[in-house]
């Protein structure tokens, strides 16, 4: 892959990078599990959800500890090597949060194979390339009531 936009333009709906919207990450693994080439790294932990404590507000519950504990999973690591990477497409299908979207960016070549593992800063800011879903039918209420359908952005505006 080389630099410049070919002449006239991409055309619409080109796969280029994987970009992460990671508030959207539930760290379900499932584009992990699904990836037919294993090149999606992730790493989380578990945290007590505040206020959910053993019984919650259920004070029959609490004082002996028989309520279980509500945990989160926090996310530590996101990265994508596309160096393995095949565009399929098949890790934004599987994803139930919309958190992976298509980025028409294809100018990504390193001469280092190591730097073509993207963490998750730099799939993060992919997010800034990823264009607005195409328009819905006419007279269709967008999305989020948001003037670009409300697709959703770094920014989140
Ligand atoms: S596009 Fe395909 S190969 Fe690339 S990360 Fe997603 S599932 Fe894996
Ligand atoms: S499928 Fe979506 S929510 Fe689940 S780990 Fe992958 S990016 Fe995160």
């Amino acid at each position: 892959m080389t630099g410049g936009t070919p002449a006239g333009g991409l055309p619409a709906r080109s796969r280029g990078v994987i970009a992460l919207l990671e508030e959207n990450c539930t760290v379900c693994m499932l584009c992990a599990r699904e990836c037919p080439d294993w090149c999606i790294y992730i790493e989380s932990h578990t945290e007590p959800v505040p206020g959910a404590e053993y019984g919650g507000d259920d004070p029959a519950r609490a004082p002996a500890g028989r309520g279980r504990q509500r945990v989160r999973n926090v996310l530590d690591r996101f990265a994508i090597d596309f160096s393995l990477y095949m565009y399929c497409g098949i890790c934004i299908e599987a994803c139930p949060y919309d958190a992976l979207f298509w980025s028409p960016e294809f100018s990504y070549a390193e001469t280092d194979i190591a730097a073509l593992t993207h963490e998750q800063g730099r799939l993060r800011e992919w997010m800034w390339t990823v264009p607005p879903p195409p328009p819905q039918d006419e007279g269709a209420t967008p999305p989020g009531g948001g003037a670009d359908g409300g697709h959703p952005r770094p920014n989140g505006s």
